[in-house]
């Protein structure tokens, strides 16, 4: 299903900012992740989108969280539905 908060999307065009290259060390990674937040921070479709990562378990910068803050962020949620 074609979700239409993607055509609002900030990061249009940003691949670079959002996904890390093969073999991406933690330096330039803070580095990335950084920028591509602070798109996010400008994006009218943030929430949309961060739900949606972390429903579907995306990889990646969605809605100005890593794979990491998805990680912490959905245990949480499980943990206060339980
Ligand atoms: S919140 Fe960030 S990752 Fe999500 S659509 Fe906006 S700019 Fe892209």
């Amino acid at each position: 299903m074609y979700e239409t908060w993607k055509d609002s999307a900030a990061c249009k065009g940003r691949v670079d900012l959002f996904f890390a290259p093969a073999g991406e060390r933690e330096e330039p990674r803070i580095r990335r992740e950084a920028l591509a937040r602070a798109v996010c921070m400008t994006c009218p479709v943030l929430l949309p989108c961060r739900d949606h990562a972390r429903m579907q378990g995306e990889l990646g910068f969605w809605g100005a969280e890593n794979d990491d803050d998805r990680r912490v962020a959905r245990r949480s949620l499980r943990r206060m539905a339980s």
